[in-house]
């Protein structure tokens, strides 16, 4: 293939390279190549219809869009119209159900009994004393000082040695951050002030920023393999795993992947909704998806329903990335990566495997709005170098 003809080649067409794609070709003319190794186009936040059951299935595990940013909001609402859609979980314990994240609610089922919001957090203050714990320096002590510990064994500590494999002593109390606790009857999922899921599914989303006249997708082609052909000093924005890109010359950085056991289940109807977790160890997935549930709004009347079984683990070499370990080791190693790319001022480093960062769908978009204004627009409108 040649790329002499192209401003700016993009590796990954995920969030992260979909935004700096569109924002390229359509506000700054640039031709775009946009390389993806996937036969298909948005990453992780892709999805697609089963055809056996016309249901849109996410084949990277649910994903629901949410933000507290009026930039990403606005720039997303380009491209999609958003459905009222509030997500809310449930969870399994001990064969009864309970809301999640921990709120008033899982508090009372919990205890079988009313708790006003005094009373619950009373609670939680004399299950802490006991327990003498500082600034938190793990997950455990972290939940614990949020929560106490009845709630954090029921709730917490099966769930996370199953998505992590790994004492929760052991992890970091930054993971347990994403989770609030709330000592009110708001049982939303999410606390940011936009959310919603996209009326016409993702994969509709990425197919209008990409399907411009500037830009080429090229699907299908894994970098690694035409590298050679890209002309030297052409601008590159690379969204794929670092280490990769300099061949695991200092080792593998360390990433956690997800299993998802798919069925086509002989009912309408199979949990009642989008998200179910399971809190106990001797269920051995973390979670069931049910896709049909994330779309109220569109006709249903199927006799069968798509679902999704959970399972958790370390990723091996090949496996799906998902999330990063980010063990102190695994820092260090990300900065010696980080060194590297200083000797390559044409290449740009982003989104959640160029950056070893989880990132959400409207993290991904916010870096590469960031990007884009402070990297790529410099380039081409002042001759400035695209790392800045
Ligand atoms: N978590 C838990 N029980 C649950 C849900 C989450 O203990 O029912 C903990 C667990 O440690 C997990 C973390 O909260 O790793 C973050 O959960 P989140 O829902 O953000 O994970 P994601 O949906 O991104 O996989």
């Amino acid at each position: 293939m040649n790329f002499d003809g192209f401003d700016l080649i993009v590796v990954g067409s995920g969030f992260f390279g979909a935004t700096i794609a569109e924002r390229a070709a359509r506000e700054l003319g640039l031709t775009v190549a946009v390389l993806d190794k996937r036969t298909h186009f948005g990453g992780n936040s892709y999805s697609e219809i089963n055809t056996e059951t016309g249901i849109e299935v996410h084949p990277y595990g649910t994903h629901i869009f949410h933000t507290n940013s009026e930039e990403v909001w606005t720039y997303i609402n380009r491209f999609t119209q958003f459905s009222e859609y509030r997500h809310r979980v449930l969870t399994v314990h001990g064969n009864r159900v309970f809301s999640m994240p921990i709120n008033l609610g899982t508090i009372c089922s919990f205890f079988g009994r009313h708790f006003t919001p005094d009373e619950a957090r009373a609670l939680v203050a004399q299950e802490m004393a006991a327990e003498a714990i500082g600034e938190p320096t793990n997950l455990e002590e972290k939940a614990v000082k949020s929560i106490g510990r009845s709630l954090y064994n029921a709730f917490i500590r099966g769930y996370t040695m199953k998505q992590w494999q790994t004492d929760p002593r052991q992890l970091p109390a930054s993971i347990i951050g994403r989770l609030p606790v709330r000592f009110t009857f708001d049982d939303r999922y999410f606390a940011d002030r936009f959310e919603g899921m996209p009326l016409g599914g993702y994969g509709a989303i990425f197919r209008t920023m990409l399907n411009q006249p500037k830009i080429q997708m090229c699907l299908g082609v894994d970098f690694f393999d035409i590298r050679d052909q890209i002309p030297a000093g052409k601008p590159i924005i690379y969204t794929g795993a670092i280490d990769r890109y300099y061949d695991y010359q200092f080792g593998e950085l360390g990433w956690r992947t997800v299993d998802l056991e798919w069925e086509v289940a002989q009912t309408p109807d199979f949990q009642g909704t989008s998200v179910m977790n399971y809190a106990d160890m001797d269920v051995p997935f973390t979670r069931i998806h049910e896709f049909r549930h994330l779309h109220p709004e569109r006709p249903f009347d199927g006799d069968k329903t798509i679902i999704a079984r959970e399972f958790s683990r370390f990723a091996g070499k090949g496996d799906e990335p998902y999330y990063p370990i980010a063990t102190p080791a695994d820092r260090d190693l990300y900065e010696r990566y980080v060194a590297l790319t200083e000797r390559e001022p044409n290449v740009i480093f982003g989104g959640r495997l160029g950056t070893y960062r989880y990132l959400d769908m409207h993290q991904a978009i916010g870096a590469a709005l960031k990007c884009y204004d402070t990297q790529v627009v410099p380039l081409v409108t002042a001759g400035k170098p695209l790392r800045v």
